[in-house]
């Protein structure tokens, strides 16, 4: 199937999911990834109607986006893999949203970029829900350390906009069920203690797990390959 099927296909599965969850149809966002994937293949979904993408190695994203920006200036990239500090400056300069904040230097640093460029840049927290993804805050305390220090007014150029995870590779659906509970749960803990902050997104559910992630309360599903295909990790 081509990318703009598979496409299609995704979003009537989204669209199914929100109907039997009587959630209000478009309320979950698509993200695709296209990390691996080349310019020609993300153009495809773009004359296709997708806007929203999703990378995870900043110098690959900062290749292909800086192209696609010329010709599609509406687009919008969030960056979902781990991120080291001497990699944000590009990260703020070409993404809109940052989902994986793992600590608080991160923020110091998006924060300090940020503010050289006077952007503005939302930024969701990954929390570390499941043992065998290694990424984000490794405890709901740390995780709150994290939103509290937004919350005191030290990154003014950072928009604190919601939380990710990832859920284990494994068949077991409870388990993956477990895990975007986990999520939603800090996340409905932390928007009663901080309610002047904007954190609505709750970023969950992949290719193989994203209708569970949708019936769990996820605002964007975040999905490589059943879009794009496969992975080729050797190019
Ligand atoms: C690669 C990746 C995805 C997409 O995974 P698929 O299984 O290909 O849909 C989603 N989220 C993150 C953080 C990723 O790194």
């Amino acid at each position: 199937m081509s990318v703009s099927e598979n496409l299609n296909k995704i979003l009537s599965q989204i669209e199914a999911e929100e109907s039997k969850c009587a959630l209000t149809k478009g309320s979950v966002k698509l993200l695709a990834v296209s990390k691996f994937h080349t310019i020609e293949e993300i153009e495809e979904a773009v004359k296709a109607g997708q806007k929203a993408f999703g990378e995870n190695r900043v110098q690959e994203a900062y290749q292909k986006f800086t192209e696609l920006y010329k010709k599609y200036p509406d687009l919008e990239l969030h960056i979902i893999g781990q991120l080291q500090t001497n990699k944000v400056k590009k990260a703020v300069e070409i993404a809109s949203v940052i989902e994986s904040v793992d600590r608080i230097e991160l923020l110091k640093e998006i924060e300090k970029q940020a503010s050289k460029l006077e952007k503005k840049i939302e930024v969701y927290f990954e929390l570390h829900t499941a043992e065998d993804s290694k990424s984000g805050f490794d405890s709901f305390e740390s995780l709150k350390e994290a939103v509290d220090f937004c919350a005191k007014g030290n990154v003014p150029h950072v928009i604190p906009k919601g939380f990710m995870t990832m859920a284990p590779f494994t068949e077991n659906q409870d388990l993956v069920r477990m895990s975007f509970k986990k999520l939603k749960e800090a996340s409905e803990s932390l928007r009663n203690e901080y309610p002047e902050l904007p954190l609505t997104e709750l970023s969950m559910g992949m290719s193989g797990d994203f209708p569970i992630a949708i019936q769990e309360g996820s605002t964007e599903v975040r999905v490589g390959t059943a879009i794009f295909g496969e992975r080729n990790y050797n190019k």
